[in-house]
């Protein structure tokens, strides 16, 4: 039997390769995707599930990333209204809170200016006669709330909710399939994966390495070696408790460090995240610490008298992720939140790797990762366009 051949083959099944697969195909190419596991089994199920502009990204200049993540949430509202909603955030200041409410309304505006002023980026606060519809916050030392909106979606049924619009669209999916190794050619890749007993073949113009955390280990896989940018992991933590709160997303800070972190309904419960805990380990190994749980379990307990008796017995779910960041000294709290892309050579790639990046920004990364590697395609008639094609909900 022949070599099945691709223009674009991606390892991992996760938002990053899901939407490669899709924009690919949506551009007329053949492309098949090829996942280890199961869509969405990595990081892309244990994110915060937020599609969002990034408020606080604001505080460490990130203008830009902000800019288009507002717009990629429009475009989500637009195309994906059965799986992203907008929500009401609720950010509390007490007297001892250490962003004032000038400086969230000041960032807030900048959020509304760089959306647009889009009806969507509205703020104000919550007058104090309404201050018991939050799901019985603490209001001790409460000075004011502060409400805007941004969207939640279901991480992982997003993902599958792209790679069904791009198999819609003819492109084909390997799994579950672990990718195994590549041999670089003069215009071209052959690329080996491992499908149940069987060992395939296929060859591409380009190999996508959407492997998130794992990346590095399928770059080493590719031969002749191509260089990939240093990157740190760093952990993040969510845990579910069963009280529930119903109000909107509340974005409070951790008494312990003044960290942002978001209490969320989710599926009548309530979702706490996250943590940020450097990580050296295996990808396939992290899982959440007792120290991050209690983290945790401390500011739900400090913010919510339901949660005052809240211990670790209580916790019926627990979820870690990876984070992908460029390898710096900074805090991980501070590091860029930006796509990083690099390929094997200039002209023509072969090989282009995603690094990082945000769930919410998928889409525009993917557009990212066309333009990059398009020298290297045939030109196909172009069979759709990525922000008009409809997300439904997967069953
Ligand atoms: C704690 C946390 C909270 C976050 N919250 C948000 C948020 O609220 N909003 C937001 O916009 N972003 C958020 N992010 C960022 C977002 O989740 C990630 O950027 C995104 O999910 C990364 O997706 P990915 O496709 O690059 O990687 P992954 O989802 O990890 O996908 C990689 C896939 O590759 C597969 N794979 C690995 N090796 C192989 C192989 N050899 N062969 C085949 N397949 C392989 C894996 O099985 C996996 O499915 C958060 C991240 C973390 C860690």
């Amino acid at each position: 039997m022949g070599m099945k051949h691709y223009d674009v083959v991606v390892v991992g099944g996760g938002i990053h390769g899901a939407g490669v697969l899709q924009a690919a195909a949506a551009a007329g190419h053949s492309a098949l995707l090829i996942e280890q596991r199961a869509l969405a089994s990595g990081t892309s199920s244990r994110s915060s599930k937020l599609i969002h502009g990034g408020l606080r990204y604001l505080e460490s200049g990130q203008f830009s990333l902000v800019r288009e993540s507002l717009r990629e949430r429009a475009i989500h509202l637009k195309i994906a209204a059965e799986l992203v909603a907008l929500k009401p955030f609720f950010i509390p200041v007490y007297r001892d809170t250490r962003r004032r409410p000038w400086q969230l309304k000041l960032g807030l505006f900048l959020y509304a200016l760089l959306g647009g002023f889009d009806a969507s980026t509205r703020f104000g606060t919550v007058a104090r006669r309404d201050w018991s519809s939050l799901d019985g916050i603490e209001t001790r030392g409460l000075q004011a709330v502060v409400r805007y909106h941004d969207a939640q979606t279901d991480d992982a049924l997003l993902t599958r909710a792209v790679v069904e619009s791009a198999l819609s669209l003819d492109a084909d999916l390997a799994m579950p399939a672990g990718f195994t190794g590549a041999k670089l050619g003069e215009d071209g890749v052959t690329v080996t994966y491992v499908q149940g007993a069987e060992t395939v073949e296929c060859s591409a113009r380009v190999l996508v390495n959407a492997a998130g955390p794992w990346a590095p280990s399928v770059a080493a896989a590719i031969r002749p070696a191509v260089s990939i940018p240093d990157v740190d992991l760093v952990q993040g933590t969510h845990i579910v408790l069963p009280f529930a709160v119903s109000a909107g997303i509340y974005y409070v800070e951790s008494p312990m460090d003044g960290r942002a972190v978001f209490v969320m309904p989710w599926h009548g419960a309530t979702l706490i995240g996250t943590t940020e805990t450097p990580y050296s380990g295996a990808p396939d190994r992290v899982h959440p610490l007792p120290e991050e749980e209690e983290y945790l379990l401390a500011v739900g307990r400090h913010y919510f008298p339901a949660f005052r008796h809240a211990t670790r017995q209580h916790i019926t779910q627990r979820f870690a992720g990876l984070r992908v960041l460029p390898a710096a000294n900074a805090a991980a709290f501070d590091r860029s939140r930006e796509t990083i892309f690099s390929t094997d050579r200039e002209a023509k790639p072969r090989v282009l790797g995603i690094f990082g990046g945000k769930l919410t920004g998928w889409r525009a990364a993917a557009a990212q990762v066309l333009d990059r590697i398009s020298s290297s395609l045939p030109a196909r008639p172009r069979r759709a366009a990525t922000d008009q094609l409809i997300l439904r909900r997967p069953p």
